[in-house]
């Protein structure tokens, strides 16, 4: 990762136009560093390897905003310098901007299936005790401050049920942190799951690129090997795109080389 080069990139200064988004690059490039210590080997060659993204995806854009969001239609990662240090919010942003970029928003096969599966694996009388007394755990926010991941966590859980929370027999509980049924919704109000997609991997890389290696053990005990490895390949498949991309341009300066020497 090159940080200057990074900053040549996407830093503009433009007073009567988009204004000054360097505050918000030196952000994201903060973020970054950390995602470089991540224990997922696929994040870190991503990460080292950030510089390719204006290769694959020449209009990708970093701004300085109220608000941490990626928005599609613009290709733009807005970022709050104001976030906590965390990342966590910033980091679940970024994941749907390299879903985007590097995996063109596609979703695995079978994601309905995998879903049903999960929500299965949960159902094991055992898994389920464990399952009921950690959402009670982190629907009682003051008892899980502590636990670094737990938003993602949470919302990956909320994604799953497409649900903002549970019905218990002591009354309704709230996930921290969650989207609400009708956003996982198609037109036919049928469950659209490429939208529950977008959210999972979007938190997963988030719990991964912060090693929230806790979290994911848990998400494995809850909801199974199946559920967690299809998340985990798509790391996998980024780094493929990186990979590709690299020894494009890599063999193609060769190639520059060749012409140079054979014009002089
Ligand atoms: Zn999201």
């Amino acid at each position: 990762m090159e940080k200057e080069l990074l900053r040549k990139e996407y830093v503009f200064d433009e007073p009567n136009g988009r204004g000054n988004n360097k505050d918000g690059v030196d952000r994201w490039i903060q973020m970054l560093e950390k995602h470089l210590k991540s224990n997922n080997p696929y994040i870190c060659s991503i990460t080292q390897n950030v510089e390719l993204l204006k290769r694959i995806s020449p209009n990708f854009t970093i701004f300085k905003s109220e608000k941490s969001f990626f928005l599609v239609a613009f290709n733009a990662l807005t970022i709050n310098i104001n976030d906590d240090k965390n990342y966590l919010i910033l980091s679940h942003e970024y994941g749907h901007a390299l879903h985007n970029i590097l995996l063109k928003d596609s979703m695995p096969d079978n994601y309905d299936k995998i879903i049903e599966n999960a929500k299965e694996h949960c159902k094991d009388p055992e898994v389920n005790q464990r399952f009921s007394k950690l959402v009670r755990v982190i629907c009682n926010r003051e008892d899980s401050k502590d636990m670094v991941g737990r938003d993602p966590f949470s919302d990956i859980i909320s994604a799953i049920y497409q649900a903002s929370g549970f019905n218990t027999k002591d009354g309704d509980i709230m996930l921290p942190a969650y989207h609400n049924t009708k956003d996982y919704m198609d037109d036919q109000n049928n469950i659209d799951y490429k939208k529950v997609f977008r959210e999972h991997i979007a938190d997963f890389f988030a719990l991964e690129a912060n090693n929230c290696t806790e979290e994911i053990s848990m998400l494995r005990d809850f909801f199974g090997e199946e559920f967690v490895n299809t998340l985990d390949y798509q790391f996998i498949k980024m780094n493929e795109v990186i990979n590709v991309t690299k020894n494009y341009y890599s063999n193609n300066k060769a190639e520059n080389t060749e012409e140079t020497k054979f014009a002089i």
